[in-house]
């Protein structure tokens, strides 16, 4: 697994990194067929259906179970030594899969083993810590999410307990590179959404191995229960509106409608104030039919409040209610993505700041690319990076 400088140091020029950045969001929306044995990931919340690769020493998921994935021009192939990234049969980058991680082979006093405890998504360990939601299954459930998906197909355990992730993050450390540790929940009928559950397991998972934390969660009724996550030593938050189009939030995610698109802008100010900018986070999932003109404003007012809005493609999750849905076209990803990584970069609001999860990671969206890109860019005054047509 590449190290942060060595990922650095692989791409040398801002062309390149633009370079990269496009098959990036190329194989965001299309997806790659595999050709070669390979970790992957199907199935939960997070990047479901997803094979984790290092693509130029850029950690990325990638669909590769789905329907649409059979039409996509581009496949991952063993070479000589190591591997590639083909499209129609022309090499466009070297490649890395992510091994099985050694703590995968280990287990708990009691015998869980480690990998139905947390899983690697490249270089970030991974949880569920509550493994149902008080929305799954009835009309409240998230349409794109598959939180009860792995725990039906008996891959997780429902309810991570804090000692055993401890153990698990410090075997994670040790044997498999982790550098921090993403945790996220289901939610809850209680007043604190799980937040106080989540917090205390990323506190016991950062004494332990001392890798920082980011833990994700909704708005809770009192806001003071962020000061209590903040006291747990927590580092970073991700609290999720998924869009910021309000009638796709409704049909999409009925609860999070409920709480309503203003509740999660008080409550990001909020926390903001306890975590300081950068370190409050929001999904932003395009693809579901939003207006596209919504979500760069609401992207925009994130940033200028210090929150990051984490923009990923939708990953149509098999057995979710979008099981069937397709990722938006790569045009669309990419136009939104290059409204919104601009005024990041201007605002020094960048991915390399934060200190845990997935605005951290990156593996999931287009965006720390591309802002690595515009840092790289050497002509002045350039804002936007040229699309390439790719199609
Ligand atoms: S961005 Fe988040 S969900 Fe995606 S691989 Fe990284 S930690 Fe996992």
């Amino acid at each position: 697994m590449p190290t942060a400088e060595e990922v650095r140091s692989r791409i040398p020029t801002a062309e390149d990194a633009d370079r990269l950045t496009n098959l990036i969001i190329d194989l965001q929306a299309r997806g790659l067929r595999i050709n070669t044995p390979f970790e992957r990931r199907p199935g939960g919340a997070g990047p479901s259906d997803s094979g984790m690769i290092w693509i130029e020493g850029t950690p990325l998921t990638v669909p590769v179970d789905a329907n649409f994935v059979e039409g996509t021009p581009f496949t991952l192939e063993a070479e000589d030594v190591g591997f590639g990234i083909y499209r129609d049969g022309q090499r466009v980058a070297s490649a890395a899969p992510a091994n099985r991680p050694k703590f995968y082979d280990m287990e708990t006093a009691d015998g869980t083993p480690y990998w139905q405890i947390a899983l690697m998504h490249l270089d970030s360990l991974a949880s569920t810590v509550l493994q149902t939601c008080a929305y799954w299954g009835n009309d409240d459930q998230c349409r794109f999410c598959g939180i009860g998906v792995s725990l039906d197909a008996g891959r997780t355990v429902k309810v991570k307990r804090p000692e055993h992730l401890a153990e698990v993050a410090v075997a994670a450390k040790n044997h498999d590179g982790a550098v921090d540790i993403t945790l996220t929940t289901g939610s809850t009928y209680g007043r604190d959404r799980g937040a106080l559950y989540v917090a205390k397991c990323g506190h016991a998972m950062k004494e332990a191995s001392g890798l920082p934390v980011e833990v994700q969660f909704e708005p809770p009724d009192d806001l003071s229960v962020i000061d209590r996550v903040a006291d747990l030593g927590v580092d970073s938050l991700g609290i999720h509106v998924e869009t910021f189009d309000p009638a796709v939030l409704a049909r999409i995610a009925p609860p999070k409608a409920r709480t309503g698109i203003e509740r999660y802008f008080e409550t990001w100010e909020y926390a903001v104030e306890r975590f300081g900018e950068g370190q409050v986070t929001t999904y932003v999932i395009l693809g579901m039919g939003e207006d596209p003109d919504l979500v760069v404003e609401g992207c925009k007012r994130a940033v200028d409040i210090g929150v990051y809005p984490f923009i990923v493609p939708l990953r149509p999750v098999p057995g979710s209610l979008m099981a069937d849905a397709i990722p938006p076209t790569r045009e669309y990803t990419d136009r939104i993505a290059r409204q919104v990584a601009p005024y990041l970069v201007e605002r020094g609001l960048t991915a390399d700041k934060v200190q845990a999860g997935c605005a951290r990671c990156q593996a999931c969206s287009p965006l720390g690319a591309l802002e690595q890109s515009l840092q790289l860019a050497d002509t002045p005054g350039r804002k936007l990076i040229p699309v390439m047509d790719v199609s």
